[in-house]
């Protein structure tokens, strides 16, 4: 049997591939096709966990602040096509303790930063003082030298559904999408690429990999380290009886000492019950396929006493749920996007480091633009 030809074919439909398939599903008489090896969206890749923030005005680089911005507007598209709220504006708060240099995401001064782009790129922001943030947010115990910086379309996302939402519409436009399906290997003929799946084989002018953390399976074996994928928890903590107000808090973040892990991020009450919360993790693990996904007690722990005890009021010692995630984190937390081989119509790219969701809309528009549509 001859293979199916298409014009794109997508590898992997989290964050990244599903927006990548929708902004190709807008291109007239493009035949294309998203192909993942789970059913997403799913619990196994790094694009779950109930919410994720976005802002404008990011510390990680200020040529991304164009592309939150773009995927703010993408988003409000996405909502009135499939009839979901996708993004929820909460305003953002980023508390810097004040106390030592703090480095996040591969970059030092990340405060100063944020505020020097918010500056720069006119978003809207507000400094805060210390008795303001008292009386507004509580929870915070933050020393006397903490610097506190308030966005204003700040922010979270609904992850599952924005994947959701994106596959849906693409199929609607015309888009194909095989699900439960794994590319083992993809092959360059001549003129087209050969994709091997389990039982298939299926034929394409262009590829991109959005394969997330299982990039690395396919990349040369000097391009791998470039890579590190590091487990991550999220922990929903139960609300003290009596604190009230965490349904209207902003998405936050905190960093609070000098290393990368010196920082706890969290989101207002969805629930009434509980506040979900975390921190970061740099340590390398093998596999997106290895990792362990069991929370133990002792983590719990050590995660109330090293990230919430004396910092965070209002929450109980008692885990309510968590969940495991990983990131695929570069050296400095840029995204790639790089032709394999220096083929321009094999495009395989890493958008997380821990920061990707809120970009990902808008960087689905770009790779279809790199692609020569
Ligand atoms: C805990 C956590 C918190 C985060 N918080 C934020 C945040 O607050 N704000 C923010 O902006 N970003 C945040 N991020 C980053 C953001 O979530 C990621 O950048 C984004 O989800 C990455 O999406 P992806 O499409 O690259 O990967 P994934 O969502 O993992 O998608 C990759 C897909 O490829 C599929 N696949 C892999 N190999 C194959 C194959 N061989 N064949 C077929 N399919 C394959 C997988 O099944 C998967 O569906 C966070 C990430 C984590 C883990």
């Amino acid at each position: 049997m001859k293979a199916p030809f298409f014009d794109t074919v997508v590898i992997g439909l989290g964050a990244v591939g599903s927006a990548v398939l929708y902004q190709l599903s807008k291109k007239k008489g493009v035949e294309i096709l998203g192909i993942d090896q789970y059913e997403p969206p799913h619990q196994l890749g790094s694009s779950h966990g109930e919410t994720r923030i976005t802002r404008l005005a990011v510390g990680e680089g200020e040529d991304y602040v164009k592309l939150a911005k773009r995927s703010h507007e993408i988003w409000e598209e996405i909502e009135a096509a499939y009839g979901q709220k996708i993004r929820t504006k909460t305003g953002g708060i980023l508390l810097d303790s004040g106390r030592n240099p703090w480095s996040k995401h591969g970059v030092e001064g990340f405060w100063e930063r944020t505020l020097r782009f918010a500056k720069n790129q006119n978003v809207a922001y507000r400094i805060f003082g210390q008795e303001e943030l008292q009386q507004s947010y509580p929870a915070f115990i933050i020393p006397p030298t903490g610097k506190i910086y308030w966005e204003q379309e700040a922010g979270y996302l609904f992850p599952e559904l924005a994947i959701q939402a994106q596959l849906y519409l693409a199929k609607k436009n015309g888009a194909s999408v095989w699900t439960s399906s794994k590319v083992q290997s993809i092959l360059q003929k001549e003129s087209y690429f050969q994709l091997e799946l389990d039982g298939k084989v299926v034929h394409a002018k262009q590829v991109v990999l959005s394969a997330g953390g299982w990039v690395k399976d396919f990349l040369p074996k000097e391009t791998q380290p470039k890579l590190k994928i590091c487990r991550q928890v999220l922990y929903w903590l139960a609300i003290e009886e009596g604190f009230d107000g965490w349904e209207r808090y902003p998405v936050w973040m905190w960093g609070f000492g000098p290393n990368p892990e010196d920082f706890i991020y969290g989101f207002p009450s969805l629930d009434g019950k509980t506040v979900k919360m975390a921190s970061e993790s740099f340590l390398e693990v093998t596999h997106p396929d290895h990792l362990n996904r069991i929370v133990s007690e002792e983590e719990k722990e050590i995660f109330w006493r090293e990230k919430v005890r004396g910092k965070i009021n209002g929450l109980k010692k008692e885990v309510v749920k968590s969940s495991v995630c990983f990131y695929t984190v570069t050296e400095d937390a840029r995204f790639l996007i790089e032709p394999m081989d220096g083929n321009p119509n094999f495009l395989w790219i890493s958008a997380c480091s821990g920061h990707g969701f809120k970009h990902s809309a808008a960087l689905g528009e770009e790779i279809v633009k790199r692609l020569g549509y």
